[in-house]
């Protein structure tokens, strides 16, 4: 018998959450068009919105805040955190930036431009936008086995080779700005890459003269994957897989509001001296001094701590099996989730649930609402609400799949709090529904899933609904 998921750390602050009433919460969500994005956080019981910038920090991390070193230049907190990112990533270059995204923009817009192309396993949203804002374009090359929701497949996260190749051979490699390597695979369920992958990726860089870059903001957790799925492993340590795996790269981005569990701050580290120099004259330009890239000076020594902790074996089999806990639970009852489950997040396949819910009435939506409404949990629609498109005749494109994410913040929740949203699911599947789909009543020009504002239609009742599929 396997025992209880037990965290690796004990409690010494509390920040308390606000129960609220099922009534309080329906007239909230109503309020916001429902669409739970635009919530007052205060009226979230248990935030499953996004693990960026979520998680909670460590003694060690908050001892290192009050040591910060607050020197406009070559402060010590810098220095530290160069040191520990030099010793990880083997990169001479390194660049601190307030998120990801600055990262983005700084090494896209040198890289990127008109006529350019960038091929990745699956660019995350804002990298595609940083991409594409320089004229050039970015293409995802998933492979169709990996696309089956419920084959379990050990790296479901790993790019193509075989339409890299043909794309390289059909765009020109002199076309090809970068090849974007995103670990664990983010948009595309938190799936991990393996070590194999990205040594494949390597050679084809190598011969073609090409920029491997690794977008890594969850390298730790991809680690874990590594150690216990790919052979040859066994016996590295986690800090050392994703050593190996940063050597190979020419460029790395990163988030620190993911694997580097701050609250604010990233990364972008290279080995071409040019290359770096034209990037610390963007950074100072839009971000601050290369030592300090917008963020303050105890902003960077909780970093330079959480990326060391992050690799603590004791923390991260806690992380990725608390996640699997949620996602097998709901698996076993019977509710369709993305299978095998990822790194950070659970995504639950509502298309499958509410299978009453025409797609262009937006069943992840009504899933999230649910959640929100019985059960004070905020999640997100990464299905037709965010994917979706209408054409210039109104007709719908549905996104691939009906997805709500689950995304689960580091050191955050205890299993209670786990339990107690597995008992909301199983309210969901149980119960008659009265369950209605929505219509959008508002859209902003770009970026919908955050401002769209939506009306009820068709309330609908179902007995039992049993959730066809497993
Ligand atoms: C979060 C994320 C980013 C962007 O980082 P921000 O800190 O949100 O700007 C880029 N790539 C991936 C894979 C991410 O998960």
């Amino acid at each position: 018998m396997s025992r209880t998921l037990v965290e690796p750390f004990r409690i010494k602050m509390v920040e308390p959450v606000r129960v609220t009433t099922e009534a309080y919460r329906e007239e909230a969500l109503r309020n916001t068009g429902f669409n739970p994005f635009l919530l007052n956080s205060d009226d979230v019981f248990i935030d499953l919105l996004t693990d960026s910038g979520t998680g909670a920090m460590s003694q060690a991390q908050w001892a290192g805040m009050i040591m910060g070193d607050e020197s406009y230049a070559g402060a010590r907190s810098w220095l530290d955190l160069e040191k520990e990112v030099k010793d990880l990533s083997g990169m001479e270059y390194v660049l601190p930036t307030h998120q990801g995204r600055a990262s983005e923009r700084i090494l896209f817009g040198i890289l990127g431009g008109k006529g350019k192309y960038f091929l990745s396993n699956t660019h995350f949203d804002t990298t595609r936008a940083n991409i594409e804002n320089t004229g050039a374009t970015a293409i995802d090359l998933m492979p169709e086995e990996s696309m089956e929701p419920d084959t379990y497949l050990p790296f479901k996260g790993n790019i193509d080779l075989k339409s890299l190749v043909s794309s390289i051979n059909s765009l020109g490699k002199e076309n090809i700005a970068g090849i974007v390597i995103t670990v664990t695979n983010n948009s595309f369920g938190g799936q991990p890459v393996s070590m194999a992958s990205v040594e494949a990726v390597r050679v084809i860089c190598d011969r073609e003269n090409i920029l491997l870059i690794l977008d890594g903001c969850r390298i730790a957790e991809n680690s874990y994957f590594i150690k216990h799925r790919e052979s040859g492993y066994e016996e590295w340590s986690y800090r050392e897989i994703a050593q190996k795996m940063l050597r190979l790269a020419d460029a790395f981005i990163l988030s620190a509001k993911k694997d580097g569990l701050v609250n604010i701050g990233g990364l972008l580290c290279m080995k071409d001296y040019a290359l770096s120099l034209k990037c610390t004259n963007q950074l100072i330009l839009s971000e601050g001094f290369s030592t300090y890239g917008g963020l303050a000076g105890r902003d960077m020594q909780a970093m330079a701590i959480g990326l060391r902790e992050v690799f603590e074996p004791d923390y991260l089999e806690y992380r990725i099996k608390s996640t699997a806990y949620l996602g097998e639970r709901l698996r076993n009852m019977g509710i369709p989730v993305l299978w095998p489950i990822g790194g950070h997040a659970v995504y639950v396949d509502a298309g499958q649930l509410f299978p009453h819910i025409l797609p262009h009435e937006f069943p992840g939506q009504a899933l999230v609402c649910e959640l929100y409404v019985r059960g004070g949990i905020r999640s997100v629609d990464v299905g037709s609400v965010m994917f979706g498109k209408f054409d210039s005749e109104g007709n719908f494109t549905p996104a691939r799949k009906e997805l709500v994410r689950l995304a689960i913040p580091r050191r955050v929740y205890t299993q209670s709090h786990i339990d107690y949203v597995l008992d909301i699911f199983k309210e969901i599947k149980e119960m008659d529904q009265i369950l209605s789909g929505f219509k959008i009543l508002y859209e902003p020009p770009f970026l919908r899933h955050f401002t769209v504002r939506f009306e009820k239609i068709n309330p609908k009742i179902i007995e039992g609904n049993d959730g066809a599929g497993t």
